[in-house]
């Protein structure tokens, strides 16, 4: 009934084009907010801010010029007197407005000052006697128009409108004066003043969060109800087993440690995050909780994003272990048939087993036996539903990601809202610091002789080239010139290269030789982002380092200082390049949580999205950065909600519970 046809002004073609942009009934048209407001506010010279938006209103004082530019694009100039100061307004592809624009006229333009240069680019024009005041939403709503659609909203509010009821509970309403939904679809289409603007916004915000973490402490409390089997681990056989490392664990490393084997000894699923720097530790404190579970009788499997890095895993556990009768098997798309069908023997009749490996861990013929615990480590590069599907492969096996991309807190508790969080922070002590220094592209001389030096103490070097994601063919280019450079410059040496395009068989054979020392050089992409371990290469030349994030960067460095050699990372960046103030931060702190902090608040979140692979996070006016304050208040608001049992029957939270169930629905985790 409250079909698009129904309403006067809708018909057949309208309603496909509105189709396409998910509207597909008037409670759709209604619940389609602005995604933004244009405000022309008229203001004065001395009131007018320069670099952002302004609208003033002056005097037309020349005849219109119009520059064609290029096909579609041109530019109108002009003289108009703002006050008592003449300026040259530009406006493009408003050519046809050349013979409205007669000298003396009063209008009104909107766009950017420049004082220095008298200048003002603008996006809007009116005659003054066409201009009030006033706030217009839009839409971007492809193929309908902002007025157009403004009036189709009006129409489906007077038809519809009154059946629309408010999801969020009155008592939250009450508590943080917010107004209402039917309030808010009164004044939402149409604001008339900046305290309207201010009303909508924080019911929107808060009512996107507090929904968001409805969803995700409902996840987590659910996650949290899920029993596990018993474990019965042997508990001195753990206490000798970190006895028995050659180093004492840090006080972080002690905390996650307790903090994962009391999951683990809990009758309920475990879901934790293990997050920490490259180096940091985390390794060993994954090895002792697979000890714990290995005692208990149950096999665990152990996920990693590339071979290097299971390889890499595999090797380290077997070193780990190897006091210990435990199977460790390695498993990876690349074996041979009569390898992998000896190794999934071994995984279908062995319980007390380690299993190690790339995505292959979850294969369809893998049949494992007994699996109790699952870990994945770099955890945001698979998908959700690779990591289901191997979780599916044991009955409700406990569940530890491990990652290295230190995360803001306030980024965590949002992208990891249904999980237990473990951090480790402190590093182990004797670690040396990693010098960090700046140099300009045109001072590779410099780092030639910075090279040199420690190849001729026969230590090795990592020169990283960026990826260059416009272009894989760019990419693997740059990576060969620099190899051929450095090939020419250090002919004594060898030197070797990796990048995306090199097979898995030989990007193993070089790291192989470059762990082995017969490679000197290892000209890469950031392929050795993760998992390399050499101990002897003390020297990382980052080119083009501006193109890197901070923290990408931090874990870049992470693949040296690994000794007890000092160890150096060089920055190389355009000469011109804006970069250096957001390089040079790198100088001074290896602290990645602090690093992740900046690149959040310089870059925005969105680098950070791609940890989670979903839109969850897309918010239409809240800032999980911003609004992290009322991100905390409404998660406090909805695990009050739900840890409350009466909640669930109570008439006020109804719509609430409907909501929820509908999102459960659809995202189907329920
Ligand atoms: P991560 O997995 O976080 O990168 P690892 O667990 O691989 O870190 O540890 C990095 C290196 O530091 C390893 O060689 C490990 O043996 C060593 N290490 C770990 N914890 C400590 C500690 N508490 N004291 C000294 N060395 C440690
Ligand atoms: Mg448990």
């Amino acid at each position: 009934m409250s079909d698009l046809l129904s309403i006067k002004g809708i018909g057949p073609k309208l309603k496909t084009k509105l189709n396409r942009n998910d509207i597909y009934d008037c409670f759709d048209i209604i619940n389609r907010f602005p995604s933004r407001y244009e405000v022309y506010r008229l203001t004065t010279l001395k009131d007018a801010p320069e670099g952002s938006r302004v609208t003033l209103e002056g005097k037309v004082a020349s005849s219109a010029i119009v520059n064609y530019i290029r096909k579609n694009f041109n530019r109108l100039s002009f003289d108009l007197m703002i006050e008592d100061r003449n300026f040259k307004v530009a406006i493009f592809n408003r050519d046809y407005l050349r013979n409205v624009l007669t000298v003396g006229e009063d209008i009104v333009v909107t766009g950017n000052i420049d004082r220095i240069k008298n200048t003002f680019t603008a996006t809007t024009l009116k005659l003054k006697k066409n201009f009030k005041n006033e706030i217009e939403p839009i839409y971007n709503i492809d193929g309908v128009g902002d007025a157009q659609f403004q009036k189709l909203v009006q129409l489906s509010l007077k038809e519809y409108g009154h059946l629309i009821k408010d999801e969020l509970p009155i008592s939250l309403i009450k508590k943080y004066r917010l107004i209402t939904y039917s309030e808010l679809l009164n004044i939402v289409h149409s604001p008339v003043s900046s305290k309207d603007l201010i009303k909508i916004e924080r019911r929107i915000k808060y009512e996107e969060l507090f929904k968001f973490q409805m969803k995700m402490q409902y996840l987590k409390l659910k996650n949290k109800s899920k029993k596990s089997l018993i474990k019965k681990y042997d508990i001195n056989l753990v206490k000798e087993f970190i006895k028995s490392l050659p180093f004492v664990l840090t006080s972080d490393q002690k905390k996650a440690t307790n903090e994962i084997i009391k999951d683990i000894k809990s009758p309920y699923v475990m879901n934790r995050l293990l997050e920490g720097d490259t180096g940091s530790g985390k390794t060993v404190v994954s090895a002792i909780s697979i000890l714990t579970v290995l005692s208990a009788g149950f096999q665990v499997a152990m996920m990693a994003p590339t071979e290097i890095l299971a390889k890499q895993h595999y090797e380290t556990f077997k070193e780990y272990f190897k006091n210990y009768d435990y199977k460790i098997v390695y498993l990876s798309g690349k074996l041979t048939n009569k390898e992998r069908f000896d190794r999934l023997e071994i995984i279908a009749n062995n319980p007390q087993t380690l299993i190690i490996g790339t995505h292959a861990l979850f294969s369809n013929d893998v049949r494992y036996n007994n699996l109790g615990y699952v870990i994945t480590d770099e955890q945001h590069r698979f998908g959700v539903n690779q990591r289901k599907k191997l979780k599916e492969k044991g009955f409700n096996p406990d569940v530890l990601y491990m990652t290295a991309t230190p995360i803001p807190r306030t980024l965590a508790i949002s992208l990891f809202g249904d999980m237990d969080i473990s951090i480790i922070k402190e590093r182990p002590k004797n670690r040396i610091k990693v010098d960090t220094k700046l140099f300009k592209s045109s001072e590779m001389d410099l780092i030639y002789l910075l090279i040199d030096e420690q190849l001729k103490n026969n230590h090795q070097v990592y020169v990283v080239t960026p990826l260059i994601l416009e272009s894989e063919t760019l990419d693997l280019s740059n990576a060969q010139k620099v190899y051929r450079e450095l090939s020419d410059k250090f002919s004594d040496y060898y030197v070797g290269m990796l990048h995306s395009k090199i097979s898995q068989e030989d990007k193993e054979h070089v790291m192989d030789l470059f762990k082995k020392n017969e490679i000197n050089i290892l000209v890469s992409t950031t392929v050795i982002e993760v998992g390399v371990d050499v101990a002897n290469a003390t020297l990382m030349v980052v080119l083009n380092s501006d193109r890197f994030g901070l923290s990408q960067l931090h874990q870049l460095r992470g693949r040296i200082g690994r000794s007890n050699i000092k160890s150096y990372c060089l920055l190389v960046y355009n000469d011109s390049s804006e970069s250096k103030g957001r390089l040079e931060i790198l100088e001074k702190t290896d602290d990645g949580f602090k690093l992740s902090e900046e690149d959040l608040k310089i870059r925005g979140p969105g680098d950070f999205f791609g940890l989670r692979q979903s839109g969850e996070l897309r918010f239409s006016k809240a800032s999980i950065v911003e609004d992290a304050h009322i991100l905390e208040i409404a998660r406090d608001d909805a695990l009050e909600i739900l840890s409350n049992k009466d909640s669930y029957r109570n008439n006020e939270y109804r719509l609430l519970f409907n909501y929820l169930k509908g999102v459960l629905r659809k995202a189907n985790l329920d």
